[in-house]
């Protein structure tokens, strides 16, 4: 059976993981990491990082290293979410052709898909690693309350990374597949998912013979643990600026240094009641003296720079409740899902709120990843018994005469699902109407997003009023919208698929996808040269430290004089590799100095 892996792609950490003889398993990465950091960076030589080895270099290279590029997917550019992003990132963010984000990494343009692509790639890699064989298919997670244009990039991001991505299902709900999966429980359940830049929450009800059905779901795509750290940075930034009259803000350096040792500080300020935040030269004074930082943070400190933010999460969680008409009594369980529900305050928030002691049974960063491959798993075989029922997040409609928002598909309705309505014409000899498609919950369509439009020509003339046109919805399992109009009496009928907002054409996600294969076999090169370059170095430096005595050893007879020239041939032909930065000639060369270091250590040693 062809195997599907499970990606839970998140602003911060990704995690890879995929079901084995029946069990789900997440995939270390190479490091032996069960998650790989959500970074991608270009380097000076113009080579692209993406994990771990991107966010050791993110101090020194914070202009070409982009975080939390998740934030921004399917976002338009003159959203307050993108401006926001702009004001803060310490990466450059400009306006694409279609209103879209790209990211300017070393004057080079990438959209949003192609870097979260990279991220996905380097998942894929990781499990094929591991594997031993080529992967295609994948589950990818994404926040239960992304929209619709938030879903598509993601799945063109997984296109472009030469994925097949078989179904997107929500974060919560795949967190909730793997809390229940094989328990034969039949439950109530909240999931209390707050991540690195999102904050999701959903009530489902866990059924028996492997039923999962969601009852509401709710969230902020712009709360996560990101906001808190820049509440620490801001905490950082303004008392230094007190005390020596500098805006650290201005320097990417800097600011990438105080973002790392923030997010730092809050995660011990889970274990530990203060901390140390400190950053040695941090800046010039301009008067030719470098200045540090050094403050110290408290658990208290960071719990009233954060209040607000865990209060809105709480304000949320209350929200869900009343619309999945529940009371807190009958929510049996609370799953806490995220890096950042490790921090007491969030989980006694949690506590005080739901009434009950939250589930800490489930690993908070490897749950989604693991759901997302049961989910993949079931998709492909038969025998799983496994029902998934999700619902919508938001609510679904078009936009009517006066601009006003007209629901079709209410919010937390289950999908798949398909709703009609009958319009009618708003003018006399109206011969083409323009449908908007929405998604949003304010009566107001210009509050609400946008999602595709088109237009339903060569209506037959009559007074207003008097042509009817039927507008269908239907959602499918991946949470993507289609759209169908239809002139009752002419039966004339004009459609869409919403995809067109993701950002990008299809010519472009095309393209992007031969660059991402070129860049596959180019990353895995790299890696294999640098492996080869390592080793073959240390033997050439272990050579040369022994070339001295050897010559004065040998250097009396024939033999001995030749075999000093072959070994220095060798040594020549390995470095010449080296330069030339090919890795099959660096190996080869590697048998050769491995004889040559055993035979010169074997003379010194014998003498
Ligand atoms: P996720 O998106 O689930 O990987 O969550 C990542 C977020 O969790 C980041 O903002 C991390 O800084 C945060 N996080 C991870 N570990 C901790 C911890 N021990 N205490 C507080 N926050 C944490």
């Amino acid at each position: 059976m062809e195997k599907v892996i499970g990606i839970d792609l998140g602003t911060t950490n990704s995690c890879v993981a995929i079901v084995e003889n029946g069990t789900p398993v997440v995939i270390p990465n190479r490091g032996g990491y069960k998650t790989t950091p959500s970074m991608v960076a270009v380097t000076e030589a113009g080579k692209r990082l993406v994990g771990h080895i991107a966010k050791r270099q993110a101090i020194t290279n914070a202009e070409n290293t982009v975080y939390a590029a998740k934030r921004l997917i399917g976002r338009k550019w003159n959203s307050p979410q993108v401006k926001n992003a702009v004001a803060t990132s310490s990466y450059r963010i400009v306006e694409g052709p279609h209103n879209d984000v790209r990211i300017v990494l070393r004057d080079k343009e990438f959209s949003v898909p192609e870097i979260s692509a990279m991220v996905l790639q380097e998942m894929k890699v990781i499990a094929e690693d591991y594997l031993g064989e080529s992967v295609s298919k994948a589950v990818v997670t994404v926040p239960a309350y992304f929209n619709d244009n938030q879903r598509q990039a993601t799945k063109d991001a997984g296109e472009i990374a030469g994925l097949d991505v078989i179904r997107i299902i929500n974060e919560p709900t795949a967190a909730a597949l793997s809390y229940g999966f094989g328990r034969n429980i039949e439950k109530t359940v909240a999931v209390y998912d707050f991540g690195g830049g999102t904050f999701d929450i959903s009530i489902l009800e866990i059924g028996a013979h492997g039923v999962f059905k969601v009852i509401a779901t709710a969230g902020d795509t712009f709360l996560g643990g990101e906001d808190i750290d820049a509440r620490i940075i801001d905490w950082l930034v303004s008392g230094f600026k007190e005390e020596h009259n500098i805006d650290l803000r201005q320097d990417r350096m800097a600011l990438q240094r105080l973002k790392d040792a923030a997010e730092k500080a809050k995660c011990e300020l889970s274990s530990v009641r203060e901390t140390e935040v400190n950053l040695p030269f941090i800046i010039s004074s301009g008067r030719n003296e470098a200045l540090h930082l050094q403050r110290t943070l408290t658990r208290q400190t960071l719990e009233e720079l954060s209040e607000d933010l865990v209060e809105r999460t709480v304000d949320i969680c209350k929200q869900t409740l009343e619309d999945a008409k529940l009371g807190k009594d009958e929510i049996e369980e609370v799953v806490l899902v995220g890096g950042m529900t490790r921090m007491p305050k969030i989980q006694s928030a949690v506590q005080a709120f739901f009434e009950k002691e939250p589930n800490k049974g489930v690993h908070p960063d490897e749950v989604v990843a693991l759901g997302a491959a049961i989910q993949g798993a079931a998709l492909v075989d038969d025998k799983q018994e496994m029902v998934l029922l999700d619902v919508t997040p938001h609510a679904l409609g078009i936009m009517t005469f006066g601009s006003y928002f007209e629901e079709l598909i209410p919010q937390n309705t289950t999908v798949p699902t398909h709703r009609t309505k009958i319009f009618t014409t708003s003018r006399d000899n109206q011969t083409a109407v323009k449908i908007l498609v929405m998604q949003g919950e304010s009566q107001r369509a210009e509050e609400n997003e946008l999602l595709g439009e088109f237009i339903l020509t060569g209506l037959r003339r009559a007074p207003k009023g008097q042509v009817e046109i039927e507008v269908t919805f239907e959602i499918n399992a991946d949470g993507i919208v289609s759209v169908r109009a239809k002139d009752l009496e002419t039966g004339l009928e004009q459609s869409i698929q919403v995809t067109a907002t993701s950002g990008l054409t299809r010519e472009e996600i095309k393209t992007m996808m031969d660059n991402a294969k070129d860049d596959l076999v180019d990353r895995r090169t790299t890696e294999e040269f640098e492996a080869a370059k390592q080793e073959a170095e240390k033997l050439i430096g272990e050579i040369e430290k022994l070339f001295p005595q050897v010559q004065q050893i040998v250097a009396s007879s024939d033999f001995g004089r030749d075999a000093i020239e072959k070994a220095r041939a060798i040594v020549e032909k390995a470095r010449a590799a080296i330069e030339r930065r090919d890795a099959a000639a660096v190996k080869e060369q590697i048998e050769g100095l491995t004889r040559t270091h055993r035979m010169f250590k074997g003379v010194v040693a014998k003498t």
